[in-house]
């Protein structure tokens, strides 16, 4: 599928979805504003594009590279990560049950309970680490099965190849959310997942500035076409900027993950022998319980995200992310900078509807940026140690 099937990652994503033909041999590819093109004379379309709802160079472009980057068999993009979401999930009817992490994406998890919830279509969650209680809960109406893994804002690890495996068992599609690892961490498709969804708000853009989402496919099949219709049908389309932002954001992916893997290892293991941290929650310490399947299903690193409990309260947690100077206080994730968040009055965990899980109170988690490492930990230092008597 690749024109290049054989470069690396990091050599791929700076040309997958170059322009081809493109007539003033632009480099970076050109901005395609127009929302309508001329036919010709016999009333054809020459180059196929007629109307913008239907495609746009540059949105065809973001899901080329997708394609190549991921080694889908077909991609769809969409106006942001719930827009991905929301196609995936348009391929379930009335009387279908989704079974979902306790610790779902807070968004999806809204989704689910107040726009499909009335259409007939249920969620129940399970613990995605432990296989018995999955294979306990699916049963014959079960159409999907959904993972975010790692998982948010826990961390928690999803085995992708033992979970493919049983949904498939019970005749369901898995769906993986892939916006924390990216495919230059964890591959689901080639693990069995059927299609991977993003918030390419996160870190395909990269720098905080874009709104986006995609989803990526295993085959050609009815889940593809369904997404493919709702993004067409619902006029669910990202503009042509956006997906140039984010199809720009893709060529310094791999390089940028690198350094957001790098980062959240040394700051886990900082935190993690800190006297005021309870718990570091980051699938890349020995001590996280599902290190040895993280370790298995992803390669170059664990992400650039992570949490930890503080030793005390929602009060003391709350005063130590009031001392950051260099992380911003912010949620979202994927930048190029650094955040911390109290996960707990989030204003999307805030509005708490879904699978019934509750944040810990003293609960802290970061997007770990691409700063200098010994920069982030001396502020994450002075922030924790504060007027703390210990
Ligand atoms: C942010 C996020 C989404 C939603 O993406 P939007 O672009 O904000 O709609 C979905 N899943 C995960 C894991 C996210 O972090």
């Amino acid at each position: 599928m690749s024109e290049f099937p054989s470069l690396r990652l990091s050599s791929l994503a700076v040309h997958a979805g170059r322009p081809r033909d493109e007539p003033m041999r632009a480099v970076a590819p050109p901005l395609y504003l127009s929302t309508t093109y001329e036919r010709d004379p016999d009333g054809t379309y020459p180059r196929g594009y007629s109307y913008s709802t239907i495609s746009n160079p540059n949105r065809d472009a973001f899901e080329a590279a997708m394609m190549e980057l991921e080694g889908a068999a077909a991609a769809v993009a969409f106006p942001s990560g719930l827009a991905a979401i929301a196609g995936v999930l348009s391929r379930l009817r009335p009387g279908a049950r989704v079974l979902v992490p306790h610790d779902l994406f807070q968004g999806t998890a809204r989704m689910l309970a107040e726009q499909w919830g009335p259409l007939g279509i249920a969620f129940d969650s399970a613990d995605m680490s432990d296989l018995d209680a999955v294979r306990r809960s699916l049963r014959a109406e079960r159409r999907m099965v959904w993972l975010d893994t790692p998982s948010n804002p826990m961390l928690a690890v999803a085995d992708i190849p033992a979970l493919a495996d049983l949904a498939h068992a019970h005749g369901a599609e898995l769906v993986v959310d892939n916006t924390f690892a990216t495919f230059v961490l964890q591959r689901p498709l080639a693990l069995g997942a059927d299609a991977v969804v993003y918030a390419a708000t996160k870190y395909l853009a990269g720098h905080s500035d874009v709104v986006g989402g995609i989803a990526t496919f295993a085959e050609q099949g009815a889940l593809y076409e369904t997404a493919r219709n709702w993004q067409i049908n619902m006029g669910s389309v990202p503009s042509p900027f956006d997906s140039w932002l984010v199809h720009r954001g893709l060529r310094t992916l791999p390089i940028r993950m690198q350094a957001h893997c790098a980062n959240a290892a040394t700051i886990s293991a900082f935190l993690e022998s800190h006297p005021r941290v309870e718990r570091v929650f980051y699938p890349g310490l020995a001590s996280h319980p599902q290190h040895a399947v993280a370790r298995a299903q992803m390669t170059g690193g664990f992400g650039g995200m992570l949490s930890f409990t503080i030793r005390g309260d929602r009060q003391t947690a709350m005063a130590a992310a009031a001392r950051v100077r260099l992380f911003r206080r912010a949620a979202s994730l994927g930048g190029v900078e650094s955040l911390i968040e109290h996960r707990a009055s989030s204003p999307i965990q805030a509005r708490g509807k879904g699978t019934g899980f509750t944040v810990p109170d003293n609960l802290l988690r970061l997007s770990v940026g691409i700063e200098d490492a010994d920069d982030l930990t001396a502020d994450l230092d002075q922030a924790l140690q504060g007027n703390w008597q210990p």
